[in-house]
């Protein structure tokens, strides 16, 4: 890391990285900051072509063959030579062959000659064009067909799909259900793909309770390792849940170190609040190299990224999110999410896709800073999509993100808006 590197002075202010405003980080500056220290984890491992579904390939596939393998038939026809075909006349020809898909002639038509076809049939030598079988006469062996054919109709070529030595799929590209197809339509049967990533994750909090445990007066439950969990499995990664620490110095020091030791990444929620005397800021500063921000966003606020040293030689990235539940999905979807996909070995993912709908209800919004609004998406009666919020959108609401279906994204220039407005929408579900 070069001297400049902020990460090599953990206390550095936010304000001496953003020249905007001196209190707090643009999201979209936070991001860049983050991806600057990112590179996809090293190990690769070859895995049955099934067995990748949802992996990042490690090497290029690349064709092995023409895609079809051979020049055939698009139609039920006729195979013939256009060369045969006399402007404004009729054609006429001898129907010598039947070639049927999977099979082949090694007879060669000859001129005046024709063979019957079906599709994905293989295209006999001296054959260049097939017409569709409801457009000829058949009599006594023989077709006639008036249409003025264009040498090449009907013909799928060998390689029209994909050619022989193309790359099929980049390296860094995520194996999804087509792709499984594609794969196998080349009859490759095993990928190099990228290990899975390793994130270890824990809770803290004095008052924090576990699900099957009776709250005492001022606990909560844990909800954050839950939710955390869930958002984890979805990526794809392997998941190691170290649980809920109390702010405790020793006990938390021991869980981080045996989070970095173990992990690529470590996740932690709660306790980085921007001035709070918090443990975990000291401890950051002893094993790692860790800024902490206040992030010019809503639900979201402090963020804290860098890298810690495990027990070992082992060293992870850090992302210390807030403890509020909302804000801790918000900020897992803005930041973490990209940051994993990187490790995970996609070099440049791809950015959420992000649409304008109108809203159908007015939004009380703040200029200077993004708002992570939760929304819901419907169709109205006309079969137009729309958004509205889901309500309540304080950052400990929890409900507001379970009842939502996408993210209102409303950029930092932007303040109230009228009902009827046009807002961008992040759609949190999809259907690869
Ligand atoms: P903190 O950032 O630690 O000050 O936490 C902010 C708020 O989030 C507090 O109200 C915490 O009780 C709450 N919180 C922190 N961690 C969790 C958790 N794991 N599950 C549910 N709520 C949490
Ligand atoms: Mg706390």
């Amino acid at each position: 890391m070069s001297q400049k590197n902020p990460l090599a002075n953990p206390f550095l202010t936010p304000s001496d990285m953003d020249d905007y405003d001196p209190n707090s980080m643009p999201v979209e500056k936070a991001r860049q900051f983050i991806k600057q220290y990112l590179s996809p984890v090293q190990h690769t491992e070859t895995l049955a072509l099934r067995d990748s579904l949802g992996r990042v390939l490690a090497a290029n596939i690349l064709s092995p063959a023409n895609v079809p393998n051979y020049d055939n038939s698009a139609m039920d026809g006729y195979a013939f030579n256009a060369d045969d075909i006399i402007a404004d006349k009729p054609t006429r020809l001898k129907v010598t062959m039947t070639i049927f898909a999977g099979k082949s002639s090694d007879i060669a038509l000859k001129s005046g000659e024709c063979a019957r076809i079906m599709t994905g049939g293989m295209m006999p030598s001296g054959a260049d064009s097939v017409i569709m079988q409801e457009r000829v006469t058949v009599e006594d062996g023989n077709i006639t067909f008036t249409e003025t054919a264009k040498r090449g109709m009907n013909v799928r070529y060998a390689g029209e799909d994909l050619q022989q030595g193309r790359t099929v799929l980049a390296a860094g590209h995520c194996v999804r259900a087509a792709d499984l197809g594609l794969i196998a339509s080349l009859g490759i049967a095993e990928v190099s793909v990228y290990r899975k990533l390793k994130v270890a994750f824990f809770s803290t909090g004095d008052e924090l309770a576990g699900v099957g445990e009776v709250l005492k007066i001022g606990q909560v439950y844990d909800s954050n390792r839950y939710t955390l969990h869930g958002m984890l499995n979805r990526m794809g990664v392997e998941i190691i849940d170290l649980g809920a620490i109390p702010d405790d110095p020793a006990l938390l020091e021991s869980t981080l170190l045996a989070a970095a030791s173990q992990a690529e990444v470590v996740i932690t929620s709660g306790g980085v609040s921007v001035g709070e005397a918090d443990h975990m800021k000291l401890l950051l500063a002893k094993h790692g190299q860790v800024v902490f921000w206040k992030i010019a966003m809503k639900p979201g606020r402090p963020l804290a990224y860098g890298k810690i040293q495990g027990n070992n030689d082992n060293t992870a990235h850090y992302f210390g999110l807030p403890g509020n539940p909302v804000a801790v999905m918000v900020t897992f979807y803005q930041f973490v999410r990209e940051a994993m996909l990187v490790l995970m070995g996609q070099a440049n993912p791809p950015p959420l896709p992000t649409f304008q709908v109108e809203c159908t209800k007015k939004i009380k919004k703040m200029t200077g800073r993004t708002e992570f609004q939760r929304g819901i998406l419907f169709s109205d009666q006309d079969g137009l999509w729309k958004v509205k919020p889901t309500g309540s959108q304080g950052s400990a609401i929890l409900s507001s993100m379970s009842l939502a279906n996408c993210f209102i994204v409303l950029n930092e220039s932007v303040g109230n808006l009228e009902a009827g407005s046009l807002v961008a929408v992040q759609v949190l579900d999809g259907i690869v």
